[in-house]
């Protein structure tokens, strides 16, 4: 069986033999760039090398990268537990060009990869297009010899790939995996019809040609390049036979260490426990990487995703018998599943699991205080004989204790009431668009960019006196 930290070196050895520099992940926490909470793909640290704002000394760079969606253009935290491909964090394996080789051998190399390194069989591929890139479509048949009637040619939605509102863009071609038609959602069931897991996207391949600078207004690269984005855990989990990314080695141990913990048992049948389990799962690795990237847990910004989803794994957690701290446990696991490719997470693992203990005891208080002011608000609307809970009350709970809608769902619904969901989402929304106003105003200084970066430079774990404090000024 391949491991998928095996698929890790495979794919940077065949990149680096073909002349790309092996680049070291970047952190979640994009420096020098408001536009982005968090790093959602492998091109983000390249960003200024696609625009010709910045000149390196190679051309070619592959990379494993620690990717996070939990927010803007890229976001699947809903998505994670119900499909079986979508985490928040996942780890992207790329090759880039910055105006070197461009579609032909891109396609070249991953076709040669996919079927000669991985020894995936081409009878379970197909490949898409967008719609009218017909260099793109003879190219797949001619270099990679694939068959027309294995060749999709689809839209804006899934093959013109951009990094957010705006930045480099361009068409793609992807690369999907047919996993059978046992995983079939039905009879419209197809790539592009459906969103269903039998045909697995694997491999995107951007043909990065403009910047997106606003809205509606696309203008060229100075050359163009390429920027390509694999998920480990799909192709690991295609790899090892499998039809779930949970189920591939890298989740295996850390849901199983969960469901021992829990004391149930991962997939005894009972889907909505099994969806606890892998949401735990997924978002203990995020809370691992971003605290060891970082971010620290608060409610502003990129701490409150953090402090979002820590909790939102601490509710789930309780939909699974939890009702000690635990999730710290998970988040020291994920370190010693993880550490040996990413070294910071076995530095930091007391710190960050200090700091995820820390959340879960703030948030039980908060919880406790939350309830008591729930049943004193519903009884008094009881008593007003009103049904519904209004959402500005859901908010406030949320707002001040960090209180989920989904408790206050519980709650009220055994009483009898309904909770205007609408008016909460609405009053979010609001709050959001604050937010993210008030972030962008601080851009890279806020605390957590500053460390990051200096993370990244490697100035946390020695004495540099004065000089940090210079680069530190530097930074700012
Ligand atoms: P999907 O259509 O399945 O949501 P996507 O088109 O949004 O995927 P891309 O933006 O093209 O994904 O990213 C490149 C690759 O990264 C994908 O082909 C996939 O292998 C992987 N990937 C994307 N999103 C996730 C995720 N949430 N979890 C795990 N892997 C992902
Ligand atoms: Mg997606
Ligand atoms: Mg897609
Ligand atoms: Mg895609």
């Amino acid at each position: 069986m391949m491991t998928a930290s095996e698929i890790r070196r495979r794919f940077l050895d065949y990149f680096a033999r073909q002349g790309h520099e092996v680049v070291p992940s970047s952190p979640l926490v994009p420096r020098d760039d408001p536009t982005l909470y968090f790093t959602n793909a492998g091109m983000v640290q390249f960003k200024k090398l696609f625009l010709g704002q910045e000149k390196r000394a190679y051309s070619r760079a592959a990379t494993s990268q620690k990717c996070l969606r939990i927010s803007g253009k890229h976001n699947d935290l809903e998505n994670v537990g119900r499909t079986a491909r979508h985490h928040t964090f996942f780890e992207m394996l790329g090759n880039f060009s910055f105006g070197d080789y461009f579609k032909a051998e891109a396609i070249r190399y991953a076709w040669e990869f996919v079927t000669k390194e991985l020894g995936l069989s081409k009878d379970r591929l197909y490949v898409t297009v967008y719609t009218d890139d017909d260099e793109a479509d003879e190219l797949w048949r001619t270099v990679a010899g694939v068959a027309p009637e294995r060749i999709f040619r689809l839209g804006e939605k899934d093959n013109f790939w951009s990094m957010g509102d705006t930045g480099p863009c361009g068409p793609c071609s992807e690369i999907y995996v047919d996993q059978g038609e046992q995983m079939s959602c039905g009879p419209d069931c197809g790539i592009g019809r459906c969103d269903c897991d039998r045909f697995l996207e694997i491999w995107n391949l951007v043909f990065m040609q403009y910047d997106q600078i606003a809205p509606g207004n696309r203008v060229p690269l100075p050359r163009p390049s390429i920027d390509t984005g694999m998920g480990l855990e799909r192709v690991a989990a295609v790899c090892q036979g499998k039809t779930s990314n949970f189920e591939c080695d890298l989740f295996q141990e850390l849901i199983g260490f969960i469901a021992a913990l829990a004391k149930v048992k991962y997939g005894s049948g009972d889907e909505e426990q099994d969806v606890a389990l892998r949401v735990i799962a997924d978002h203990s690795r995020a809370a691992a990487f971003l605290i060891t990237d970082g971010v620290m847990p608060s409610n502003e910004g990129r701490a409150y995703e953090l402090r979002r989803i820590i909790r939102r794994a601490l509710r789930f957690g309780t939909l699974i018998g939890f009702t000690e701290p635990f999730m710290y446990k998970v988040c020291e696991k994920v370190a010693e599943v993880m550490g040996e490719a990413y070294p910071d997470l076995t530095e930091n693992k007391g710190f960050m699991a200090r700091v995820v203990r820390e959340e879960e005891e703030r948030f039980a208080r908060t919880l406790g205080k939350g309830l008591d002011i729930l049943s004193e608000e519903l009884a008094a609307l009881a008593k007003a004989k009103a049904t519904v809970v209004p959402g500005q009350l859901c908010f406030k709970l949320y707002d001040t204790f960090g209180f989920p809608i989904d408790i206050v769902k519980d709650v009220a619904e055994k009483q009898g009431f309904t909770v205007d969901e609408k008016g909460f989402t609405a009053c979010m929304a609001e709050q959001k668009a604050r937010a993210r106003e008030a972030w962008k105003g601080s851009g890279e200084q806020d605390l957590a960019g500053r460390f990051a970066a200096l993370l990244e430079t490697g100035l946390s774990c020695e004495f540099v006196g004065y000089d940090a404090l210079t680069a530190e000024s530097k930074l700012v």
